[in-house]
Formats: structure tokens, sequence, C-alpha cells
């Protein structure tokens, strides 16, 4: 079912959930998904052919593919990275590497898979060197995020890593700072976890990953799904 924006936002207060709004974004802006289908409310196919063309910032220059993201458009479970490396760059798919087989296994101890969840990044396009998305090309690239959401209407969303959690959350605190409690970001619960490739270099943190996907699968079942 979907919920108008205000009607959410009253379910999710009415429940103890902090309604966190990224920064810089009026709700008037946030507002506009519930408005009619317009030019600027593009269905799944002309969200895709955007993101294909996309120059809004200089990272469009240098990138092979863009990654629009993968998986069931009307998924409960909502996965957000920071960006493409190389490899996903290469084939146009997110966490294709080493990173994306350890989101496969947790994926899969949710009982879930990458065709049951939609994946994406708050990058559609590759940073070079693999460095920080920059503020501007966040900024660039949200609209095309913030409509994913939109259209998914997910039960909850997972942020995987510290720049997926800032970004979304828009605040500079650290990942354990944030872990272990539910955010949420366009009216929608999230809560965040470690990247999978942090758990590669930390695999005992990995504990603490599973009780946030117990927390957010517990939100989901809470929240219909
Ligand atoms: N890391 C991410 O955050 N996203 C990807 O798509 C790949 C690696």
């Amino acid at each position: 079912m979907v919920y108008p924006e205000q009607q959410r936002r009253a379910y999710l207060k009415a429940l103890g959930i902090d309604v966190w709004l990224p920064r810089d974004v009026p709700d008037d802006i946030i507002d506009q998904h519930d408005a009619p289908s317009g030019d600027d409310e593009p269905d799944w196919d002309t969200l895709e052919q955007r993101v294909a063309g996309c120059t809004r910032c200089p990272l469009a220059q240098g990138r092979t593919n863009t990654v629009f993201g993968v998986g069931d458009r009307d998924a409960d479970w909502l996965i957000v990275g920071e960006a493409p490396g190389a490899e996903e760059d290469r084939l146009g798919e997110p966490f294709v590497g080493r990173a994306g087989k350890l989101l496969d296994e947790m994926l899969r101890a949710l009982g879930q898979s990458r065709k049951t969840v939609f994946i994406a990044n708050i990058l559609k396009c590759r940073p070079p060197n693999n460095r920080d998305p920059k503020n501007d090309e966040v900024a660039a690239c949200r609209r095309y995020l913030d409509r994913q959401i939109a259209l998914i209407q997910p039960r909850i969303i997972l942020a995987v890593g510290r720049v997926a959690a800032q970004n979304l959350l828009g605040c500079q605190d650290p990942v354990g700072r944030m872990r272990g409690r539910v955010h949420a970001v366009n009216g929608i619960p999230l809560v965040v976890t470690y990247h999978p490739a942090y758990l590669l270099r930390s695999p005992s943190q990995k504990k603490k990953s599973w009780q946030d996907l117990c927390l957010a699968a517990g939100i989901a079942r809470e929240n219909g799904a």
C-alpha cells in the first residue's frame, strides 16, 4: 500500500521512530512524491534512461557504465551502498566484487537475495580511484535515488557503510553511532550497518552487523513485509 508522505511520517512518529530528513531538502520537495505523475516523477523506464544519459556531474566523463541498481522494483528491502567500484563500472551492476559476495551472504541469512531486494548506491557513477563521493556529486545524483525510493516504497532501507548512512541521513556521525537504532528517510524506516568491505577487513564486527540485520528484519515485519 502507498501511504501519503505526511501520513507515513505521522505513523512513524507514533511508533516512536525518529524521522530524519536529509539536510537542505525542504519538505515541499519531499512531498512532491505525493503529487500526480509528471515530468519530475519519471517511471522506471524513464528514470533508467535518464541515469544512463546523465551528465549532471563530472563523473559522467570517466564512467564505462552507469550503475542504476538491481533487483525487485517492488521489494520490501532497499539496500543502499556507496558508489560503484571498478568492476561495478565495467559490468553496470552494484556489489559484484568480494564485498558483493559477502552482501549476498548477508541477504541469504535474511532469507533474501539480490533478486528479492533492490540494491542501489548513493552514486550511479564510479568516483576515480574509489575515493569518497564529493558533496556536489551526491547532490547531483540524489534525485535518482529519491525517485527509486519513492517508486519502490520499501518496508525498510538498509544503509551499508558510512558514506551511504551519512548521505541518506544528512549527518557526519560514524557508523558506530548510527547503527543499532531506527532512523527514517523520506518517511521510510532506515537501519545502518557496516559496509561489507569493512566487514571483510574487520570480521569481528560481523556479530554487530547481524544484530543490525535482525533489527531491520523486525522493522520490516512490523511494517508489513
Ligand atoms: N561498494 C558499494 O558501496 N557499492 C557497490 O556497488 C560496490 C561496492
